[in-house]
């Protein structure tokens, strides 16, 4: 069957210039999330009119998954006669429950004879004539909304909120530290939720790429893709960073790695178009993310580094990562989460401790090799095409990374 659905944005985020730019990603957004329906989209009046053939529930849910959307609704269209709306209206109020009801009615269109009070007034009495139903304009059950715009009339009741905040791919991209346990996929749905596309960059122990490949990282990393189309994960082995700094004190491990992380990060955002570095960290939420460690972790980073939840408790994290999906797989057993564990890490690193044993150890070096040995894999959700090559086939480091290495 096909149908129209009448999709709204913030109206906050439509100032100035940037206006065109965000209402032509949304677009592609919301077109790429039904890519498989060809839906027809067209801008009216500061909204969007969609027009598609499927299943109205499949459809409902794929809209929902798109930042950036205020509000949708499924709508009937009509030509902005008068009878025409009438009819229209009478459809909606009869599949519309509850007892009371009032009418919304909006002119984007001056020329239209009456005027949007005269056009309520008029719908409302025949709706309370044909159905007994009550006006109650301060606390309806439901509203019937009639927008007149150019040439046409949209009628709708049933507004669905969207996720609301900016069209993912119009906040620039950030190389997203993946974890795959609770906190990282909520983190990097906040960062698309404030329209920035991550890169995911996961470090993994294993032998080969194959166990993360196969397991809940790339699960949870195609999840979360419905939200921002195709998706780039990197998958980094440690096993010679652990060699290298084997004999660095125990109490340093977790702040030590976790600097070779952003300084891997570092390194491979110019090449993948970064402009910031995002976390699951939380302030606090363990030894390693104490503020003085998560100084240590930021010194020389020429990079924002980003954490969208640095003030969420645990039990926010988790109920976000319900909400959206992610929680479940986030359980899902991984050997390799922990591999970097030590008894009594330090909460006060000492500010050039890190950096100290980076230089002693020869971190620098190591990050530029390592990147030779990490795996690219792309993400398709349309096609749900999954394509893994070794990093050096699929991207020039040649180019960028000599360059890296002396930043660092
Ligand atoms: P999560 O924070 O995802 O639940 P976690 O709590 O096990 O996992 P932490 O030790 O809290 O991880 O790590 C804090 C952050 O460091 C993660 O949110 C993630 O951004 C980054 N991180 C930790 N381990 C890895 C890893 N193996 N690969 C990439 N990033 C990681
Ligand atoms: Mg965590």
């Amino acid at each position: 069957m096909t149908e129209t659905f009448v999709v709204h944005y913030s109206e906050i985020a439509l100032k100035g210039k940037n206006r065109p730019d965000f209402v032509r990603v949304l677009r592609r957004n919301v077109s790429r999330s039904l890519s498989h329906l060809q839906p027809v989209i067209t801008s009216e009046s500061g909204r969007l009119l969609l027009t598609v053939e499927g299943d109205t529930e499949e459809v409902e849910q794929r809209l929902a998954t798109v930042f950036g959307l205020a509000w949708f609704a499924r709508a009937e269209v009509t030509k902005a006669e008068v009878d025409q709306i009438r009819a229209k209206v009478m459809e909606v109020a009869a599949r519309d429950s509850g007892a009371s009801f009032k009418i919304d009615a909006r002119r984007s269109d001056k020329s239209f004879p009456l005027t949007s009070a005269q056009l309520a007034q008029e719908l409302g009495a025949e709706v309370v004539a044909q159905t007994g139903r009550k006006v109650d304009l301060s606390h309806p059950d439901s509203t019937i909304h009639v927008d007149i715009l150019k040439g046409q009339a949209l009628i709708y009741s049933d507004k669905q909120d969207g996720p609301g905040g900016l069209p993912v791919g119009t906040a620039g991209r950030v190389v997203h530290l993946f974890s795959g346990g609770i906190d990282s996929p909520v983190a990097a749905w906040l960062m698309m939720k404030r329209g920035c596309t991550p890169v995911y960059l996961h470090f993994y122990l294993a032998p080969t790429p194959a166990y993360p490949l196969n397991s809940k990282v790339t699960k949870l990393v195609k999840k979360l893709s419905a939200h921002s189309g195709k998706t780039t994960l990197i998958l980094m082995p440690f096993a010679d960073y652990q060699l290298a700094t084997f004999g660095a004190p125990g109490e340093l491990e977790p702040s030590l790695f976790r600097r070779f992380m952003r300084m891997t990060a570092e390194a491979l955002a110019p090449v993948l178009g970064a402009s910031g570095i995002s976390t699951g960290d939380s302030l606090s939420q363990a030894a390693s993310q104490t503020l003085w460690n998560l100084r240590a972790f930021d010194e020389g980073s020429s990079l924002p580094i980003l954490r969208p939840l640095l003030s969420y408790d645990k039990e926010e994290i988790v109920a976000l990562a319900r909400k959206i999906g992610t929680y479940e797989q986030s359980l899902e057993e991984y050997k390799d989460c922990c591999a970097i564990v030590t008894r009594h890490p330090r909460t006060r690193v000492k500010p050039d401790a890190i950096s100290e044993y980076v230089r002693v150890l020869g971190l620098r070096k190591l990050v530029t090799e390592s990147i030779e040995h990490g795996t690219l894999v792309t993400y398709n959700p349309t096609t749900d095409e999954l394509k893994s090559v070794p990093l050096r086939e699929g991207l020039h480091l040649q180019e960028v990374l000599p360059e890296a290495e002396a930043k660092l």
